[in-house]
């Protein structure tokens, strides 16, 4: 993967939302991520982890409070005018969490995937329609779709419309935030595979955020794990996942529903326990410490760096475990 070119450089990228009293929660602290041309990075952690936030804050939807994105070279600004948008929208796009809040419901259809044609380009009126008739295809739904409104739609349906939204314009790079964890489970692989023909088609990069670990390792080149604001592991998805190497990742796939009653049964006692910490409150040293079966003295003070394994460049993990 590393032999295609970088595509997008997320360099010690941190993002705090203040608190009153001087307080901030760290929503995303020093975060360094890589990703090349037509890669699928995969990015799991729990809730809280900072995943969407890292997701919002490369595209510009969150300011950067330090830290830089460089995309293709040129860096991209610390925080996003209108102007920005218009201009970065064609090249990078989001996929939302929840097809039912993320569509306007008083817009059609036609109106919603249309939108981004209508404000970012001068292609007339009959001209946005026909794109739109032939996204409304290649998602799986009917050009006659156009004129309806979201509430007629079923879940899988409306994160069709998401898709058919955030792609219309044509982006390289798409940041997909849990575009499945709110629909049914029959339809969740449908919209995965479609995302994956869509992927192949267009020469996607996409950085897909997940819950379902399961999930990211069939559909990811790599995978990266997030815990309280930081990266924590990352390296090829099938090695992260039947060889974690750092405590969180094993817990957290040890914690990852079993399909197999049998592996259920003999995957042991090494479940992740416990909450995980306010992001207002950092304590000094490894933030997993305090849920880590591996805690050592020297991880209460000293904070590990994310470092390539030995002999193994492309696994990167940040744990004292692995000096
Ligand atoms: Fe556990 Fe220490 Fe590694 Fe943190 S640095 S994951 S506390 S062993």
């Amino acid at each position: 993967m590393s032999a295609r070119p970088v595509l997008l450089k997320a360099d010690r990228l941190t993002k705090f939302f203040p608190l009153p009293r001087g307080r901030r929660i760290h929503a995303l602290d020093d975060v360094s991520l890589t990703i090349h041309e037509r890669e699928i990075v995969g990015l799991v952690g729990e809730s809280g982890s900072g995943k969407s936030t890292l997701g919002k804050t490369i595209v510009g939807l969150h300011d950067k409070t330090s830290g830089s994105v460089d995309y293709r070279g040129e860096r991209l600004p610390k925080a996003y005018r209108p102007a920005d948008f218009r201009r970065h929208a064609k090249t990078m796009q989001m996929i939302f969490q929840d097809p039912y809040s993320s569509l306007n419901p008083r817009m059609t259809v036609g109106e919603i995937i249309g939108e981004g044609l209508a404000v970012g380009t001068s292609l007339s009126r009959t001209e946005i329609e026909a794109r739109v008739a032939d996204w409304l295809g290649r998602v799986g739904l009917e050009p006659g779709h156009m004129s309806r409104y979201p509430h007629e739609f079923s879940g899988g349906q409306r994160q069709r419309i998401g898709i058919a939204r955030a792609l219309i314009q044509g982006p390289e790079f798409v940041v997909c935030d849990e575009p499945i964890s709110a629909l049914d489970v029959s339809v969740q692989a449908q919209v995965v595979n479609l995302l994956q023909e869509l992927q192949d088609a267009m020469g996607l990069t996409l950085l897909f955020i997940a819950h379902d670990l399961s999930m990211v390792r069939y559909v990811s080149d790599r995978m990266a794990v997030m815990y309280l604001g930081g990266l924590v592991e990352i390296g090829p998805a099938t090695e992260v996942f039947f060889h974690p190497q750092h405590p969180y990742t094993q817990a957290l796939i040890a914690s990852n529903p079993e399909p197999d009653p049998e592996r259920e049964r003999r995957r042991g006692p090494t479940a992740i326990s416990g909450e995980i910490p306010s992001p207002i409150d950092i304590p000094p040293g490894c933030r997993f410490a305090g849920r880590c079966p591996h805690v050592m003295p020297r991880c209460r003070s000293e904070t590990p760096a994310l470092r390539p394994l030995s002999g193994q460049p492309a696994r990167l993990v940040a744990c004292h475990l692995h000096p």
